[in-house]
């Protein structure tokens, strides 16, 4: 079976040195690709030269909501000269209210500026969303329908909004938190989205997922996670909705193609 990890950072310093094997692991695990995104201009370049390194690698440049008052004066120049220079996608971007004294309207200002590129760009967008979906649903209002499909990763918002974001033009991206057992709302989440919406991801090197290991100490949450964790989500994912895994695993791989055709085009070219 076949793989693409729709969201990860290669980039981290916990795990970048260890880049090889981890690229290896996921070649044997079957995933051909893991889309991997920045966090701030500061990795911007490292996520470029890991992905001129290693193919398999689809490089994804943008500010975390978590970073942005990291922005230099010129970033939303740095950050166009990536986009148009290297074929790639947008993010990881978004909004985060989950901590109260996050500067709430440099986020969305921020945020906006990336949605605003990945229409005139038409790139697709890796988009980051906690504790603020009705700003979220407001702001995409605003901006209509995207052409080029763009996805929510490691959703955790309810399901009757799914149909909101699908009408937008999204796909929505789980990751191992829909492998833990008390995840009710997710696994919810997931049998509301279309067959053809629904991507995977691993957040690699965070949310391990919930996978017994052979050892005596069960689960092991506090391990980096990897992309080779993508067969063990899928397996676990499918089975939580009752679907065939191999069924599943093909319309996720399918969708993860679709979702980031514009990237395979532009290499195609060069
Ligand atoms: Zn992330």
């Amino acid at each position: 079976m076949q793989y693409i990890d729709s969201h990860c950072h290669l980039h981290d310093s916990r795990i970048n040195q260890n880049l090889g094997p981890i690229i290896v692991r996921a070649k044997r695990a079957g995933v051909r690709y893991t889309a991997s995104c920045s966090t701030m201009e500061e990795n911007f370049e490292l996520t470029a030269q890991i992905s001129q390194q290693y193919p398999s690698i689809l490089p994804f440049f943008g500010i975390h909501p978590w970073f942005v008052d990291t922005i230099s004066s010129d970033w939303k120049q740095t950050l166009e000269t990536y986009l148009t220079t290297i074929p790639s996608g947008i993010g990881e971007t978004g909004i985060d209210f989950t901590d109260k004294s996050a500067n709430q309207d440099l986020q969305l200002g921020v945020f906006k500026y990336h949605l605003s590129l990945a229409k005139e760009l038409e790139l697709p967008i890796n988009i980051h969303v906690r504790k603020a979906w009705d700003t979220f649903i407001h702001v995409l209002k605003k901006f209509g329908k995207f052409r080029t499909p763009g996805m929510i990763h490691s959703y955790s918002g309810s399901a009757d909004m799914i149909p909101i974001f699908e009408k937008a033009g999204f796909y929505i991206s789980f990751s191992g938190s829909v492998t833990n057992p008390g995840a009710k709302k997710v696994v919810s989440a997931l049998k509301k989205v279309s067959q053809d919406r629904f991507v995977l991801e691993t957040d690699t090197p965070d949310i391990y997922p919930y996978i017994e290991q052979s050892d005596s100490q069960g689960f092991q949450l506090n391990r980096l996670n990897e992309p080779a964790n993508i067969p063990a989500i899928a397996q676990i994912a499918s089975s939580r909705i009752g679907l065939d895994c191999e069924a599943f695993c093909e319309n996720v791989y399918q969708n993860s193609k679709t979702l980031f055709l514009s990237i395979f085009e532009k290499r195609e070219k060069e």
